[in-house]
C-alpha cells in the first residue's frame, strides 16, 4: 500500500521521494528550513544582494546581443521571473518553445511578455520529428512530454550560448522545491541536474536516441551541451535568489496582465496552472495512473506546507479533483496532433495503469484502499 508523508500528501510512489525516520518527506523538511526566520540556512536578503551583484556583473560584460535569456511558457511563474529583471537597463530575450497545442488563454498570456519590457522569441520545433518523438515517448515510456521537457530546458540554454548571452534565468529548482534533494548545485543547472529533473526516469536524449534509433543529431536541441560549452553562459535558478511561491508569482503575474481561467483546470482545484497548453494534462493523467497521484495532490501539498489549508482539507480536495477522468477536450486534440486512434490510446492508458494502486469496478477505475495515514 502507498505510504503518504505525515505532513503533506506526497505518496511513496513519487519518483525520487525520500522520507525521514518519522515519515515526513524531504520536500516538507526543505520547505520548513527555507521558511524558518531564525536559524534559517538561507539568508534571503543576502541572496537578493547576490542577485543585484550578478546583474551588475552581467551588464559590465556588455554582451553583443542580449544580457539575459529567460525560458518562458507565458504562465504565472515565467512572468514573475521576467519581472525580477525589469527596470535594470537589461536587454532581455525570452524564449518560448511552442511544441504542442496552445490554448487560447495561453496565447493571450504569452503576449504579456513582450508588453512588459522583454523581447520574445517563439520557437516551433520541426513537428514531423517532434510528433514522432512524442508518439514513441507515449507508447514506450508512458509520457508524451518525456522529451519535450528536455527541449524546454536545453534549447534556451543552447540559444543563449549561440547568441553569446551571459546569463539564463530559469524558474524553480525542482530538486529542492519538490523533492528536497540537496545533492545538486542549488544555484546553477548542471548536467547532473538535467539528467534527473529534465529527463524523467533517467531517459536522456542520448539514451532515447539509442533506444529508438533516431539519429542523435535530431535530438541535439533536446540535450544540454557539454560541461565545457555550458561554461559559456550561466544558467541560474530564480528560486535560489527569491523565495519561490506559486501564490506570490500569481500576484506578480496578474499585475502584468496574466489571466487565470474562470473555473478550475481539469485535475486540480486551481485555475491558474497548466492552462497554456493541452498535452501537459495528458502527461499529468498518465502520472496519476502510474503513481496514484495527480496535480491536485501537488497543489494541496504546497498549500498544506504554506499552512493555507489543513491536511484534512487537502485530502478532501485530492479526493474531489485529483482523480477526475481525462476529458475529450484534451483527448481529441491530442489524438489528432500525434495521429493515433482512440482505441490505441485507451490501450496505452491501460498499459500504464498500475493495478497495484487501481482496480476496475464496472469499467470505472477506483483507487484501492487509500487511507492517507
Ligand atoms: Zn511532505
Amino acid at each position: 500500500m502507498i505510504k503518504y508523508c505525515k505532513t503533506c500528501l506526497l505518496p511513496s510512489t513519487k519518483p525520487y521521494i525520500k522520507f525521514d525516520t518519522s515519515g515526513i518527506c524531504k520536500a516538507c523538511l526543505f520547505h520548513k528550513e527555507k521558511n524558518q526566520i531564525k536559524n534559517s540556512f538561507i539568508n534571503w536578503r543576502e541572496r537578493k544582494n547576490e542577485f543585484v551583484k550578478l546583474i551588475e556583473k552581467i551588464k559590465k560584460i556588455n554582451a553583443p546581443n542580449y544580457d539575459v535569456c529567460v525560458p518562458v511558457s507565458g504562465g504565472k511563474d515565467s512572468i514573475s521571473q521576467v519581472s525580477h529583471l525589469l527596470n535594470k537597463q537589461l536587454r532581455i530575450l525570452c524564449i518560448n518553445i511552442d511544441y504542442g497545442i496552445k490554448t487560447e488563454i495561453g496565447k493571450k498570456n504569452l503576449e504579456c511578455i513582450s508588453q512588459m519590457g522583454a523581447n520574445l522569441l517563439i520557437y516551433r520545433p520541426d513537428l514531423i520529428i517532434h510528433k514522432k518523438i512524442m508518439k514513441i515517448a507515449l507508447e514506450k515510456y508512458g509520457d508524451p512530454d518525456l522529451m519535450s521537457h528536455c527541449l524546454l530546458h536545453a534549447l534556451p540554454i543552447r540559444i543563449a550560448i549561440q547568441k553569446k548571452i551571459p546569463l539564463v534565468l530559469l524558474g524553480e529548482n525542482a530538486a529542492y522545491e519538490y523533492s528536497g534533494s540537496k545533492s545538486y548545485n542549488e544555484k546553477e543547472m548542471s548536467l547532473k541536474w538535467f539528467k534527473h529533473y529534465a529527463s524523467n526516469s533517467g531517459i536522456t536524449p542520448k539514451k532515447f536516441s539509442r533506444e529508438n534509433k533516431i539519429p542523435y543529431r535530431y535530438l541535439k536541441a533536446y540535450d544540454l551541451p557539454s560541461d565545457d560549452e555550458l561554461k559559456k553562459t550561466q544558467p541560474v535558478f530564480c528560486s535560489y535568489f527569491f523565495k519561490w511561491s506559486s501564490e506570490k508569482n500569481l500576484i506578480i503575474a496578474k499585475k502584468f496582465g496574466f489571466k487565470p481561467l474562470k473555473k478550475n483546470s481539469e485535475g486540480t482545484y486551481r485555475n491558474y496552472v497548466g492552462i497554456d497548453e493541452k498535452i501537459n494534462r495528458i502527461h499529468q493523467y498518465i502520472k496519476l495512473l502510474k503513481f496514484g497521484y495527480g496535480r491536485a495532490t501537488d497543489h494541496a501539498c504546497e498549500d498544506i506546507r504554506n499552512k493555507k489549508i489543513s491536511r484534512t482539507k487537502g485530502i478532501l480536495l485530492v479526493k474531489k479533483y485529483d482523480r477526475v477522468k481525462l476529458s475529450n477536450y484534451y483527448i481529441n486534440d491530442f489524438l489528432k496532433f500525434i495521429g493515433i486512434t482512440r482505441k490505441k490510446f485507451n490501450r496505452i492508458l491501460s498499459k500504464y495503469t498500475n493495478y497495484k494502486i487501481w482496480k476496475k469496478n464496472d469499467k470505472k477505475l477506483i483507487i484501492r484502499k487509500n487511507n492517507f495515514n
